[in-house]
């Protein structure tokens, strides 16, 4: 059974006394659920949060890193300093990053590597753009995404690894792939790993969805099969949310 994982991608939000008063809310409430929760501030706020959420059942993830250990790039974290600051996760490649900042498949994939090579599971995004999906290319998008950032891993790496399955046209606009749709995408997801790494890594890989996810959808996206967790944007800012979400997927 793949444990539900349920993360919030603060994005360019929350100063650090806001992130403080967010989790010194959100602590207590999480303190018995089966699923596992991850919070992703910004890089100013990840030390402060790692510092109040010890002791706690939540995890910690940073929304980028650079893929060397150190040296000269000039505005860039090493995973290195996400391990030091206790991040467990790393998101990578989200579609932001991909639309604003140059991020490539083959970026995200020397990104992966690196991650792993130090520790970090990370979280690989996927998903196609609105044209994309109404040109009917949504499987060969996630396809080429999912094996570029991959491309090298081992089975048993794969395994480990957290992937998100984010339809760009379903991120901040409130509109929501169906659970029908994201369950055939996840499957579809599923199916490509299995192909290339072998049924056992298909099976123990974790495939959240991502787009738009509020309390009053997570039920239907969460009990799909293929679906094992959420990335959460927008709704992962507030704290009844954000555990709304959490409850509401068991
Ligand atoms: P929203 O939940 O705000 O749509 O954002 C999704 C997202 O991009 C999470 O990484």
């Amino acid at each position: 059974m793949r444990q539900l994982i349920i993360a919030g991608n603060w994005k360019m939000h929350k100063n650090i006394q806001e992130a403080l008063e967010f989790l010194q809310e959100l602590r207590g409430k999480l303190d018995s659920t089966p699923v596992e929760a991850v919070v992703c501030p910004p890089f100013t706020a990840l030390a402060p949060v790692a510092e109040a959420l010890k002791g706690s059942n939540i995890a910690l993830g940073a929304q980028n890193m650079h893929w060397e250990k150190q040296g000269a790039y000039t505005g860039e974290v090493s995973p290195l300093m996400l391990r030091e600051i206790g991040c467990k996760y790393v998101i990578l490649g989200h579609s932001e990053r991909r639309q604003y900042f140059g991020e490539t498949d083959e970026s995200v994939n020397k990104k992966v590597k690196a991650a792993l090579e130090h520790g970090l599971v990370p979280i690989i995004c996927v998903g196609e753009t609105l044209d994309q999906r109404e040109a009917g290319i949504t499987e060969q998008v996630v396809a080429t995404q999912t094996t570029g950032a991959l491309e090298g891993l081992t089975p048993g790496q794969v395994a480990g690894l957290v992937i998100a399955y984010e339809p760009v046209w379903a991120i901040g606009t409130g509109k929501t792939a169906s659970e029908k749709d994201a369950q055939q995408v996840n499957r579809y997801i599923r199916k490509v790993i299995a192909d290339q790494y072998g049924a056992a890594a298909a099976e123990a890989v974790r495939i959240q969805y991502g787009g738009s996810v509020k309390p009053g959808n997570a039920r239907a996206l969460m009990s799909q099969p293929d679906i094992d967790g959420a990335l959460v944007g927008g709704a992962s800012l507030q704290v009844d949310d954000f555990v709304g979400i959490i409850e509401n997927s068991l």
